[in-house]
């Protein structure tokens, strides 16, 4: 679940702006050209990234962040047709950052010329015309909005998927629940936030957004999941919610044994590009090595506490229906109800969500 900008695109052009208007001025006294040409000085390829004088972090920053919103306005309110679709999609993924850190071997002036084009796009969009009623369809009670500019060919897996959504949520035994069946989906494209996400749902706004051409089962109980937000937050009573909780808590008390490990034993996680579970041959400082090699032969060594920690999530993952579940009772109780739709959840989860419903 995460939160959407709630400006609109001229709101969040104005915020962009001011930012946008600095880097370009950057660009023209040659600030991001003399940055570069510092580091590959640098013996170490080295500069202090918190220091404005040495590094536009901070203005990467602002222009990042202030992006999120204008993109998010845009595809909610603009006519993103598909002459336009492919390049506002690219356009998105240079704006929209996973964290507001710059990589540290950024190139400043690519990242300048990027962002340019990037911008350009945005500029072309912001001109559009608001999007038009033949832009919407209907799936079942939900009012589809074609915000990426695809054909209705494209879009027909995506309308059957959203029809077993409806069917699977009226088939659980979850009384109320029918109800979170209604409003806006927005579509959208392979933008980089939530990259991982086929759906989410943004609780200030109520809407469901959903993915465009990720469509598996992991889209259904994404889809399902976000719902289960919608449930969470509008429908579900004190008492549903209170019984979950406790079983939340129970679960998340659930003690997990983390036995020790020592040369000569086999690996209990999986390690990347290594078959089957390679065993510990030697333990040197905080790393040990296991019995294996790397792509380029060499041995492979691998942080005792980063080991821990992934037989720690493993443990944790079979307390509670997924990894993810270990967050909240809400993200819990969201996960369950997906896995519950698609005939996944196993004790003591099932038992568990049949009764808290039931109260
Ligand atoms: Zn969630």
């Amino acid at each position: 679940m995460k939160r959407l900008g709630a400006l609109t695109s001229d709101q969040a052009w104005a915020e962009i702006k001011p930012w946008w208007d600095m880097v370009q001025d950057m660009a023209e006294t040659g600030f991001f050209a003399e940055v570069d040409a510092k580091v590959s000085r640098a013996t170490d390829g080295y500069i202090n990234i918190r220091d404005p004088r040495t590094s536009p972090w901070w203005a990467y920053a602002q222009l990042h962040k202030a992006a999120y919103s204008l993109v998010m306005a845009l595809v909610q309110e603009r006519e993103i047709t598909a002459a336009n679709a492919k390049a506002f999609e690219k356009a998105s993924q240079v704006l929209l950052v996973s964290d507001y850190k710059p990589r540290k071997n950024i190139v400043w002036s690519n990242w300048y010329e990027k962002v340019k084009a990037a911008i350009g796009v945005v500029q072309r969009v912001l001109t559009a015309p608001s999007k038009t009623a033949d832009n919407k369809f209907l799936v079942g009670p939900f009012e589809v909005v074609n915000s990426v500019g695809k054909s209705s060919a494209d879009l027909a897996p995506l309308v059957k998927l959203l029809d077993v959504v409806v069917q699977k949520v009226k088939q659980l035994p979850v009384s109320g629940l029918e109800r979170v069946l209604y409003g806006r989906v927005m579509l959208t494209g392979q933008i980089k936030k939530n990259a991982r996400l086929a759906a989410w749902y943004d609780i200030a706004e109520d809407q469901l957004w959903v993915r465009v051409g990720k469509y598996d089962l992991d889209f259904l109980h994404t889809v399902i999941h976000e719902l289960g937000h919608r449930w969470w937050r509008k429908f579900a009573s004190k008492s549903v919610k209170s019984a979950w909780e406790q079983h939340h808590l129970v679960m998340g008390f659930g003690s997990v044994e983390i036995p020790r490990l020592h040369v000569g034993d086999p690996l209990p996680i999986q390690v990347k590009g290594v078959k089957g579970n390679p065993v510990i041959v030697a333990e040197t400082g905080k790393y040990w090595e296991i019995d294996a090699k790397d792509s380029k032969g060499r041995p492979i060594l691998l942080d005792r506490m980063s080991v821990y920690d992934a037989m720690h999530n493993n443990a944790k993952r079979r307390l509670f229906p997924t990894l993810y579940s270990s967050t909240d009772a809400e993200e819990h109780f969201c996960e369950a109800l997906g896995l519950w739709a698609l005939g996944d959840l196993k004790e003591p989860h099932l038992s568990a969500i049949k009764s808290a419903v039931s109260k």
